[in-house]
């Protein structure tokens, strides 16, 4: 592992500055008295004190809405016959710089990384592979968490090692520590001062559960369980899965381009398995027709189908489902409930 470097808090704006030279960076700012993660015009507007933001790494990654293509279908006439045809023209979003996503906690990089193994494996995304391209990591370490935070069983407060650079606060510093040759680059451009690199510790206010409570959900115990109690006071906001940075869930549909008839765009817009259309299939049947059999399949998709697929759960453990529900639904003590 390298070596660290220590810089004046003041030089976070500098720090940040460097980044916007080669890349379009993402970092948490406070908006109306919440943390985003916006992209960033200003440098002085990031911050990196807060507990969660309120959207998550997949909201750049997965966009609420994307254009994808631009298709026309048509007939025309070839050696004397009518021949149908269809002309289809890229329509993805195009940038001069790759991506960074700097600031964001531990948690966040390894939800990147499960998205990397849902999105990248054969067969690729090419729309997410190529915001993923050459894109730029800074975490910061993670100190106080709250009582919503349960990285702790997945160990997800730890850095992933392909992280870029690794930042934590120590008093009036920030030690960066560079895990890649780019960003030693960029902690280079600054006056750092070599330092000792931190330890890195669990969130003091994360919640401490053993991960056999994961661990031991199996598809009959999650089927039989009961928690229709609780998923009654769900009142389909959909929240949960909006902020959640492992969501991935997409629907694809066809939208008419108002400036050319004929011309249809290709959209990819974000689903979640808390709506009513989400399981709904051709003939009208909707499978998961109750709240709870959604709560049931949110679970199944994260802890038993994610395991079977990916090798890996996909939740990290942010707490925002919880923090962020209006209805005060505990997400562990849905898990919990499950296990008895
Ligand atoms: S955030 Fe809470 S109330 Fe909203 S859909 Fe999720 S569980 Fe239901
Ligand atoms: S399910 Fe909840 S705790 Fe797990 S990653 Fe999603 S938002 Fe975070």
């Amino acid at each position: 592992m390298s070596i660290a470097y220590r810089i004046p808090r003041e030089k976070l704006s500098e720090l940040v500055e460097v980044l916007m030279e080669n890349y379009l960076v993402y970092a948490p700012v406070e908006k109306a008295g919440n943390f985003i993660l916006s992209d960033v015009e200003d440098p002085a507007e990031v911050t990196l004190e807060y507990i969660r933001t309120i959207n998550s790494v997949d909201s750049i990654l997965l966009p609420p809405k994307e254009y994808l293509f631009k298709y026309r279908a048509g007939t025309m006439s070839f050696a004397g016959k009518l021949t149908a045809y269809i002309d289809v023209e890229d329509y993805s979003e195009k940038r001069e710089k790759p991506l960074c996503l700097f600031g964001i906690h531990p948690c966040e990089a390894h939800a990147i990384k499960y998205l990397d193994k849902v999105f990248s494996t054969e067969p690729k995304d090419p729309y997410y592979e190529s915001k993923r391209r050459d894109m730029f990591i800074a975490v910061i370490l993670c100190d106080k968490g709250d009582e919503n935070c349960f990285c702790i069983p997945f160990k997800t407060y730890i850095p992933p090692e392909d992280v870029d650079l690794v930042m934590s606060l120590d008093g009036d510093s920030i030690v960066l520590q560079p895990f890649s040759e780019r960003g030693k680059e960029v902690v280079l451009k600054l006056e750092a001062s070599p330092t000792e690199a931190p330890e890195i510790n669990p969130p003091q206010r994360a919640k401490k559960i053993d991960i056999s409570v994961f661990d031991s959900l199996t598809l009959e115990k999650v089927i039989s369980g009961d928690i229709s109690d609780l998923s009654e006071k769900c009142v389909l906001c959909q929240a949960c899965t909006a902020v959640c940075p492992t969501c991935y869930c997409f629907d694809l549909y066809d939208e008419p381009d108002p400036e050319e008839p004929g011309a249809f765009f290709r959209v990819r817009r974000r689903a979640t398995c808390h709506g009513l259309y989400y399981s709904w299939l051709a003939g009208g049947e909707v499978i998961l027709e109750d709240k709870e059999s959604r709560f049931k399949w949110r679970i199944l998709h994260k802890f038993v189908f994610s395991k079977n697929m990916y090798g890996c759960y996909g939740c990290i453990g942010c707490g925002k489902c919880t923090a962020f529900c209006p209805a005060g639904i505990d997400f562990i003590y849905l898990i919990e409930r499950l296990q008895r």
